[in-house]
């Protein structure tokens, strides 16, 4: 029976799993370098240690009946260690090596019939300019792993730029894309049981700042069939991969065509909506799947808007609650982060509305009510 939910990686995905399985019963131990974290303010217990400590790594083992993550950037030879010694981990390490990686990642959704940007693996001067004689401009450059949050991207439209972004990336294994003139971006949150039960969340309609996320629309603007295509294309990926928990994937929509752009094998920021607007949000979807519970199918109450509450480096004490909260159909949720430093993640606002637009031109008046300003405590220092 499973009692103890084990959680490599302390941020705001892990606390709001973590709140939901907490709702649910069950204790759970989360492990990440920073102490007192978003996540570890909330769990039963939280170790401190770096995410490939060997000794720290086997105590998150021992102390969990189930062991998740919440990133996909935690090395992936703790995930590996905990499968030596017989701990369970779901997703397991199989997937996690694929979505690590965004070349195995875009080759395996290849290999599935999905189609995805045109890209070539690039490691050195001579066949980036393969590369670019075969893709061509524009194309966007991203390190193959560890980035995320447009980090290690490079949009470029030259040879000489590309060469640029090439010596940025000191030997970094990169990934040349070609850039895809899209109509929008979606994606979805589906999860998946170790019986190869299969849900979906409504797809999101995804804007994106700076390669951050900034706003999610739900459901997303796109056709039946579109929806149809994505939820198909998704079901397919988390079958051949062989996830058992939440997952997400990034698509582009461009005319007629759908193409997988990233595959997150965990809880995703598109879907904090499923708090506020679904009657099972991701995080329950997760808890379920990994603890082997009944996923059921989710619904919408009613269309919803969520807005990241991002720093913008001027201050640490966001403004404008008192008015946010007037309205009865926002929802704010932050994250428990000391800095708003320039563009962290440290809340966000659901907005329900009767419509799409109606959602929208509130969550455009929510955005415009929020700023940062600086502690008192600060200005007195
Ligand atoms: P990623 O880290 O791959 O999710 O990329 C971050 C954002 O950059 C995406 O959500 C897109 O808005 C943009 N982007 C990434 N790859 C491409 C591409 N091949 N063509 C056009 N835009 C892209």
């Amino acid at each position: 029976m499973i009692e103890t939910i084990g959680i490599l990686g302390g941020g705001q995905l892990g606390r709001m799993l973590t709140l939901e399985a907490k709702r649910m019963g069950y204790r759970v131990v989360t492990l990440e370098p920073f102490p007192n974290s978003p996540t570890g303010q909330i769990a039963d217990e939280q170790i401190v240690a770096a995410y490939d400590d060997p000794r720290a790594i086997g105590e998150l083992g021992a102390r969990s009946d189930v062991t998740t993550y919440e990133f996909e950037n935690i090395p992936l030879d703790s995930v590996l260690l905990l499968e030596r010694e017989g701990r369970l981990v779901r997703p397991d390490a199989a997937a996690l090596r694929i979505t690590q990686d965004r070349v195995l990642e875009k080759t395996f959704v290849r290999e599935c019939g999905i189609g995805t940007a045109p890209f070539a693996p690039v490691a050195d001067a001579r066949e980036l300019d393969v590369v670019i004689g075969e893709l061509g401009f524009p194309a966007v450059m991203k390190t193959a792993r560890g980035g995320y949050d447009g980090k290690g991207q490079w949009v470029v439209r030259d040879a000489h730029a590309a060469h640029a972004a090439l010596a940025e990336a000191r030997g970094a294994q990169l990934i040349f894309e070609r850039f895809v003139p899209f109509d929008l971006e979606v994606s979805i949150i589906c999860a998946r049981g170790a019986d190869g039960t299969s849900i979906a969340f409504p797809a999101s309609e995804n804007q994106h700042d700076h390669g951050v996320l900034a706003t999610s629309i739900v459901p997303a603007r796109i056709s039946p069939e579109i929806a149809a295509r994505v939820r198909a294309a998704a079901e397919t990926i988390g079958e051949r991969l062989g996830i058992v928990g939440a997952y997400c994937v990034e698509f582009f929509v461009a005319g007629d065509e759908v193409l997988v752009n990233e595959i997150a094998p965990r809880v995703h920021n598109s879907g904090h909506y499923s708090l506020d607007a679904t009657q099972i949000s991701q995080y329950e979807a997760h808890v379920r799947a990994i603890c082997d519970l009944p996923l059921v199918e989710p619904y919408l109450f009613s269309p919803a808007v969520m807005i990241n509450i991002l720093g913008d480096g001027t201050g640490d004490e966001l403004d404008g609650i008192v008015e946010l909260l007037s309205d009865p159909d926002a929802k704010l949720h932050l994250y428990g982060k000391a800095h708003a430093a320039l563009r962290r993640k440290m809340g966000h606002v659901t907005i329900l509305g009767k419509t799409v637009a109606a959602a929208l031109a509130k969550a455009e008046r929510a955005r415009a009510v929020l700023s940062w300003k600086a502690r008192p405590s600060a200005l007195a220092r």
